[in-house]
């Protein structure tokens, strides 16, 4: 069990301790914000509280939410809280759900977010002496900047690689023996697939571990990368409205993503009332900037739904653990009356022992939903008979309809004829909008 920390003293910082940090800075941020964020000062004039209603942690519900439409409507600089000219960096999200939003970050800010991404690094066994190659996206999308910083602050040998031309990236991994891949678990999956067709097996590399996030994943997409690249795994999740990247992270226990609560403060909230929930219940997790100067968003809701654990953590740090998300409440699809999240059959699909190369399909036919799954077979799997693909089709079906309790059609398709992503997969797609 590795006992590293990036910063020892706070990571493992005795949990009422660590709320009375939060609480002195949750003081001094909504008076900043109050005082140099018009929108918000109006949002909190409307709901009647005013900076000295919140003397600490346990006030923090009295605040108004912000959500993705108050980011759209203030685009682009209607929350900055500093002025522009101490503004050093942009970045924007990917545009998963709609309008792109940006983000603006002081060089402190900056700083911060690069520390949270090393505690990522270190926790998953960086040192210096590692070679960390960074195939997230650079350019707006905070994945490549984001763990780039944190490579260079650990003082690795950081290669910035971006995402896509996967001949390269693996002709550096092997010449230059990266130890740390760090890019989305879609795109790991297809350099894990790509270096088996290349004939070369799991040792052949010098891997020893991977940062993956940017997008949901299961367990069984994580053993299934483990064992295709030889490595440990670790999960990182972050939103470019809190900074990027890092905001939470897998220690070596891989039980739930720590978040670095010196800097944010997390609530879980019913999605439909804005409720705040106890400790262990699912919900909308929001995130509350404590220490950012130039983008200080209150009680975020980032439409992510989890749940959140203080129980004591076996590698020694105490901050608060949130599970994998399942998905953002609107990647939630009704259909039939009935939640699906795609993870659920990525879940089923990995578990029948198929390849994390999926489609799903839904649309409307006469007021009737459907459900339509396509999955690539492996090539071994590719020669077998008609009736036998078709057997397997309707037993994969079922499977799904056992987890999900609604029937999809299962088409078993050629090998390589679904697209590979090498940033965050588009996994669904939904035609019901396009009738609308
Ligand atoms: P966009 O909202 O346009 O995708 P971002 O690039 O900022 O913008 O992505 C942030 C979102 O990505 C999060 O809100 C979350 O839904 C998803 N995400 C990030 N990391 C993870 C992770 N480790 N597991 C699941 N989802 C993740
Ligand atoms: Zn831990």
């Amino acid at each position: 069990m590795s006992q590293r920390y990036f910063n020892k003293e706070i990571e493992t910082m005795p949990r009422e301790q660590l709320k009375r940090l939060q609480s002195e800075k949750l003081v001094r941020q909504v008076r900043h914000v109050y005082d140099h964020v018009p929108y918000y000062r109006a949002l909190m004039d409307e709901s009647g509280v005013s900076p000295d209603d919140v003397k600490g942690v346990d006030d923090l519900y009295k605040l108004p939410f912000i959500s993705k439409s108050d980011l759209r409507e203030t685009y682009p600089y209607g929350m900055l809280a500093v002025p522009l000219a101490d503004c050093v960096r942009i970045q924007s999200t990917s545009g998963t759900t709609g309008k792109r939003v940006i983000a603006y970050y002081t060089q402190h800010d900056i700083d911060l977010w690069e520390e949270c991404c090393a505690r990522a690094i270190v926790a998953a066994g960086g040192t210096k002496d590692d070679v960390v190659q960074v195939c997230y996206g650079y350019g707006l999308f905070t994945g490549g900047p984001g763990l780039n910083g944190g490579s260079h602050k650990v003082g690795s040998l950081t290669l910035p690689m971006s995402s896509g031309n996967t001949e390269r990236q693996i002709q550096f991994m092997m010449d230059l023996k990266a130890t740390i891949l760090c890019c989305t678990p879609s795109y790991a999956a297809y350099i894990g697939e790509s270096l088996k067709e290349r004939g070369y097996k799991p040792e052949d590399n010098c891997l020893k571990a991977g940062i993956f996030g940017a997008e949901p994943w299961t367990e069984e997409m994580r053993r299934d990368i483990q064992k295709s690249l030889g490595i440990k795994a670790y999960d990182i999740y972050g939103l470019t409205e809190t900074s990027g990247p890092g905001v939470a992270f897998e220690c070596c226990e891989q039980h739930g993503m720590h978040i670095n609560e010196d800097h944010f403060i997390a609530e879980i909230i019913d999605p439909d009332t804005g409720e705040v929930l106890p400790e262990g219940e699912k919900g909308e997790l929001v995130f509350t900037s404590i220490d950012k100067e130039a983008f200080p968003l209150l009680r975020y809701r980032t439409r992510d739904i989890c749940v959140l654990t203080s129980e004591k953590c076996a590698c020694g740090r105490t901050h608060i653990r949130m599970s994998k998300p399942m998905g953002r409440s609107d990647d939630m699809l009704i259909i039939r009356g009935v939640n699906v999240f795609p993870s659920q059959i990525e879940t089923v699909l990995l578990k029948e022992g198929y390849a994390p190369n999926y489609r799903i399909e839904v649309d409307r036919f006469n007021n009737s939903d459907t459900l339509d799954v396509f999955v690539e077979l492996a090539p071994e799997q590719f020669s077998d008979t008609v009736s036998g693909i078709t057997a397997m089709e309707r037993k994969l079906s079922e499977s799904i309809k056992t987890m999900l309790g609604i029937q999809p059609k299962v088409h078993l398709v050629a090998p390589k004829s679904i697209e590979r992503s090498e940033g965050k997969a588009v996994r669904v797609i939904d035609r019901r909008k396009l009738h609308d």
